[in-house]
């Protein structure tokens, strides 16, 4: 009987006292049932409801009739579509045109080359076109317009901004509207201010309370944006005054080594290499040089397209330690990809003092044993290897230098592993997959980052060109045929090694897996040549024997799957065919085709493929369009946000409430610059700052280790 009234009185004073933490089932006029359908969507405190901003906004404060339109301003018409239509046009283009009613009057839309726009408008569906229009024979039309479509809901409404939240099913729009009115009236103010008035003032924010009213109860469009932009402004700040208190505490951990690159040190390096260094390449050296001679360790990331050249700034810093008697160590995400990196370092060093290890899975327990022993005596200067080589048990005598080469294969633990091992050694991160701006300002924000923007002399652009249909693929191997004739080697690269079930190819395609296609290439169109297979289930040792027979040139085509994909350098092969290449990402594709044009031949890539989805299309015309690794990442960014650029699970869930770093590079490039400055100048140790500090501490205390002993 107690307990009842117990709990009764907590729920008393749950609906009475209103704070954000509250449930929204106890919020007037949401209850248990409704709270349920908000659940669904992740929303459970009246906190979560104040933060699941609109993902869109309908203006319908200017909505022009059709007779009022003036040419070549942006305005907003609205209407029912009534007519669509779609055409090819000669060399593979396509119109699509529909027609909009507007209350008896017309105007046509249209687009080129999008004809995924047929699928997406809704025959008889309500919609606001936004565009600049523009009279033809007497018919207003606009090309591209901006739509959206009208809920039922919406269309009731004429004038004023209306907010449009994600839904969920059962939950109408309408009912989550009133409900967020409901929550915002009576909880808004609540919200804690964190950001101090001069702070504010000098980014013209205004309150936390009142952006947050203006963006889910807006009266004009202005309002809105802004106070979107102040609410997103402040998320990314949070997250970037976390990173800039990383790179702080990595800063003033401990020692790194004083190494200097003098003028000696400096020319007996580079007379070891075979070519002189490209200006980008000397760029980054001044930088990496800089950092080596502060007794602050380095923790930069080196950026730079596939071909580049990343390994010749890695062997110089690592000689450097060298010649400071220091060990370094060079880490790759693959066994074939550490062991071309072990080979360069033994032409290079062929005739020098020092050791070089060559640390993967592949050695036997006793051979690791011995290596191991050897690593701690400091026998050995240079280690290279797989992730073996940051196994526990690996002792370094003296570590002066740790590069983790193609980092987007590893996650950011491995990373951590040089940074916080008890040396501190300088620590050099390479990318090959270049990184969108934001992606670097966030997943690599606690970085210094270089960029090699030039390539080698003599590189051209690898010639891309899909391949659909039989005839074109005759036309593809007859092609490959010759250049094999003439010497040059061929990658072909499968999505699969073996096929499942459901996976057959359809007519005349090419196989999918890499097992098939060796046969059939085998038997039929490469029959003269030298071929053979490679793949991650293969023994290592067939692997590399494989590998290093095409290298050697002893056999001319690699059937493979991806395991070639990062930093192996053939500069002969000047072929590379793609099966399926739509089953490829936008960065991985570029990171295979990075694999050809590395000598001074001219290299082609091919990229078979049967399908036609509007993604498939945009991903293989990009390719065809540009070899620029940055614009593709760029575009891959964008088309299928952070999650595969990188391709591996360190990118995570990044743990913004609303902003989006495809969308807001702009605003996060203003707040980052405001988080490193408020933490650089120690202002954030400011009392005014207290509860925006607590704020990092409590959203990315954890994520970022920025807890003591974290
Ligand atoms: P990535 O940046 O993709 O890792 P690599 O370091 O593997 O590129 O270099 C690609 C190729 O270019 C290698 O064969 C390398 O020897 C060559 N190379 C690198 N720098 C130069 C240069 N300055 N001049 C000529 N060739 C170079
Ligand atoms: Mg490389």
């Amino acid at each position: 009987m107690n307990d009842l009234y117990g709990i009764f009185i907590q729920m008393e004073n749950f609906m009475s006292e209103r704070s954000l933490s509250q449930p929204v089932q106890f919020v007037s006029g949401i209850g248990p049932e409704l709270a349920g359908l908000l659940a669904r969507l992740g929303l459970v405190t009246v906190e979560d409801m104040l933060w699941n901003l609109p993902r869109d906004v309908l203006d319908l404060t200017h909505v022009s009739r059709v007779e009022d339109l003036q040419a070549d301003e942006v305005q907003t018409v609205r209407g029912q579509v009534v007519d669509i239509d779609g055409r090819r046009l000669s060399a593979g283009r396509t119109l699509t045109t529909c027609l909009l009613d507007c209350d008896g009057a017309y105007l046509q839309a249209s687009w080129f080359n999008q004809a995924w726009v047929r699928n997406r408008l809704v025959p008889g569906g309500t919609y606001l076109f936004s565009g600049k229009p523009k009279r033809r024979s007497g018919r207003w039309e606009m090309s591209h317009p901006r739509m959206q479509y009208l809920e039922e809901d919406d269309q009731a409404a004429h004038g004023g901004v209306l907010p449009r939240y994600g839904l969920t099913e059962g939950l109408k729009m309408h009912t989550i509207r009133r409900m967020m009115r409901t929550v915002v009236e009576n909880y808004v103010d609540l919200l804690l201010e964190r950001l101090p008035e001069s702070f504010r003032s000098h980014f013209h924010l205004c309150t936390l309370p009142e952006a947050m009213r203006q963006v889910h109860l807006p009266q004009s469009m202005e309002e809105y944006a802004a106070a979107r932009q102040r609410l997103i402004f402040e998320d990314l700040l949070e997250f970037e005054i976390g990173l800039a208190l990383r790179k702080q505490r990595w800063q003033q951990k401990g020692q790194a080594p004083v190494l200097e690159a003098t003028a000696k040190i400096d020319s007996r390096i580079r007379r070891r290499f075979p070519f002189k260094f490209t200006s980008g390449q000397n760029q980054a050296i001044g930088q990496v040089v800089q950092d080596l001679q502060r007794d602050i360790p380095m923790h930069r990331l080196l950026q730079a397209d596939v071909g580049a050249g990343k390994t010749v700034i890695a062997i110089y810093a690592m000689l450097v330690a060298a010649a400071h008697g220091y060990q370094s160590v060079l880490m790759a995400p693959t066994e074939v990809l550490a062991n071309q990196h072990w080979q360069t370092l033994n032409e290079l060093l062929f005739d020098s003092q020092l050791n070089i290890q060559l640390l993967t899975s592949a050695l036997t327990s006793a051979q690791r044993r011995d290596a191991l022993a050897r690593i701690r005596k400091g026998e050995i200067q240079l280690i290279v290897g797989t992730q073996a080589v940051i196994q526990q048990d690996v002792e370094f005598h003296k570590l002066g230098v740790a590069v983790i080469d193609e980092q987007h294969k590893f996650g950011v633990e491995q990373r951590a592993v040089f940074t916080s091992s008890k040396d501190s050694p300088h620590v050099l991160v390479m990318t090959a997959t270049p990184i969108p701006r934001s992606l670097c300002m966030t997943m690599f924000g606690d970085l210094d980052i270089t960029f090699i923007h030039d390539k080698p002399p003599g590189r051209q652009p690898v010639v891309t060109s899909r391949i659909r249909g039989r005839g074109a693929q005759q036309k593809a191997w007859q092609f490959i045929t010759k250049q094999l004739q003439s010497g040059r080697q061929a990658y072909v690269v499968c999505p699969r090694i073996e096929v499942t079930d459901q996976e057959v190819a359809a007519p005349f395609e090419m196989p999918i897996s890499a097992e098939a296609v060796y046969e059939q290439l085998s038997g039929n169109e490469l029959r003269p040549f030298r071929v053979e297979l490679l793949h991650g289930q293969m023994d290592r040792e067939q692997k590399q024997q494989a590998m290093e027979r095409f290298r050697n040139q002893e056999t001319d085509v690699l059937v493979s799957t991806t395991v070639i994909e990062v930093g192996v350098d053939v500069p002969n092969a000047t072929l590379m065919a793609i099966m399926q290449a739509e089953r490829f990402g936008l960065s991985q594709l570029h990171q295979l085709r990075g694999r050809i044009g590395r000598g001074n031949y001219q290299g082609y890539c091919f990229l078979f493929s049967e399908a036609d989805s509007e993604e498939a299309l945009h991903r293989l015309g990009t390719l065809e369009q540009t070899n620029d690794g940055f614009k593709v990442a760029e575009a891959d960014f964008e088309l299928r946000g952070p999650g595969d650029v990188l391709g591996t699970r360190q990118h995570g869930a990044m743990p913004l409430r609303v902003a989006n770093l495809v969308r807001d590079v702009e605003i996060l490039e203003q707040a980052r610059g405001a988080a490193f400055k408020l933490v650089e100048s120690g202002r954030l140790h400011d009392l005014e700052y207290q509860a925006l500090s607590q704020q990092v501490q409590t959203r990315f205390g954890r994520l970022l280790s920025l807890t003591p002993g974290g």
